[in-house]
């Protein structure tokens, strides 16, 4: 078993930690939020007094933190100063791209082995351990984290080269987006036909329609599985965060001049359901201003 610095206990965090302490590893936990301490601890880590102590003598060194500047911030003022040469740096906060090669690039120039290994499921899967975590890095630096990250997930994907991990994330988020909002507005069509959504969704679920915001995330009440919908939208996953995740991916295509149009009218959409004082409620309720 190994010594784990583990910096950001917050929604993901806190669950992902919990879950190294679990299998049996040393986890040293840091957030600046006593209360995120306070649970890792009843999780079975060790609270530490700032991040820099976290990555003393770590084996690997894991952030789940909310953006790029936090990360950084993190590893050139903690973490690069702290942490064992050879130590690996498993990044799983959703970040951009560059920001995602430039930290990965000061942390070889420092001997580390840095992976960018965001992830796909919300919070429930990050308690279950049944994430998936897709990984930009070295051959070597991958060998290094899929231990730890299949202590905390259910599949682990080398996506390729360091900010690999990030853009595949922001393609599988941008599509997310889009489809869940084509979604939505295929059942607020069906229904303002005159149409009994759970017939709507019967038929299209078994249909070229499919797709999983319908069939895993139905954004209809009653409908399909138990979803957020069935919880006044409440919990699952913030459309602020979807916004964010869009906002990268646009960030990322118009850095390679890739044209995303669906993109980036869910881009658009979400800006506008966030600004409306949505943010915190799930994503899947954008079918509410459809309806
Ligand atoms: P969160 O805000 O709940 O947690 C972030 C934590 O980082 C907070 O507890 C905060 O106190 C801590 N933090 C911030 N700056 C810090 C610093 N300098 N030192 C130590 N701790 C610091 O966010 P979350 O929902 O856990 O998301 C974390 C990341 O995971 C984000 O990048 C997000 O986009 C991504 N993500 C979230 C979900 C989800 O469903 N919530 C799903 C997939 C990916």
């Amino acid at each position: 078993m190994a010594r784990i610095g583990f910096i950001g206990l917050g929604n993901m965090g806190g669950g992902m930690a919990a879950n190294l302490a679990k299998a049996g590893h040393d986890v040293r936990a840091f957030d600046l939020s006593a209360e995120a301490m306070a649970r890792a601890k009843a999780a079975g880590c060790l609270p530490v007094a700032d991040a820099a102590q976290a990555a003393q003598g770590a084996q690997a060194v894991v952030t789940m933190l909310p953006a790029g500047a936090h990360v950084a911030e993190v590893y050139e003022t903690a973490v690069f100063g702290a942490a064992d040469t050879g130590a690996v740096l498993i990044d799983c906060s959703t970040i951009d791209v560059d920001t995602a090669r430039r930290v990965a690039e000061a942390a070889r120039a420092k001997g580390l082995h840095p992976v960018d290994a965001p992830v796909s499921g919300g919070i429930a899967a990050a308690n279950a351990g049944a994430l998936t975590f897709m990984v930009g890095g070295s051959d070597a630096a991958f060998a290094k984290a899929q231990p730890f990250l299949d202590d905390m997930g259910k599949a682990v994907i080398h996506a390729g080269k360091s900010g690999a991990g990030q853009a595949v994330k922001m393609c599988n988020n941008m599509l997310l987006g889009a489809t869940m909002i084509a979604t939505c507005e295929a059942f607020a069509l069906a229904e303002k036909m005159g149409l009994d959504l759970q017939t709507f969704y019967d038929v299209a679920s078994v249909s070229s329609g499919q797709n999983w915001s319908m069939t895993t995330y139905c954004p209809v009440p009653g409908v399909g599985p138990e979803t957020p919908a069935d919880r006044g939208y409440q919990g699952g996953f913030a459309a602020a965060l979807m916004l964010k995740d869009l906002r990268l991916a646009m960030q990322a295509a118009a850095a390679v001049d890739a044209d995303v149009p669906m993109g980036a009218q869910a881009a658009e959409l979400y800006a506008r359901f966030v600004e409306s004082g949505a943010g915190a409620t799930d994503f899947s309720g954008i079918i509410r201003t459809l309806q």
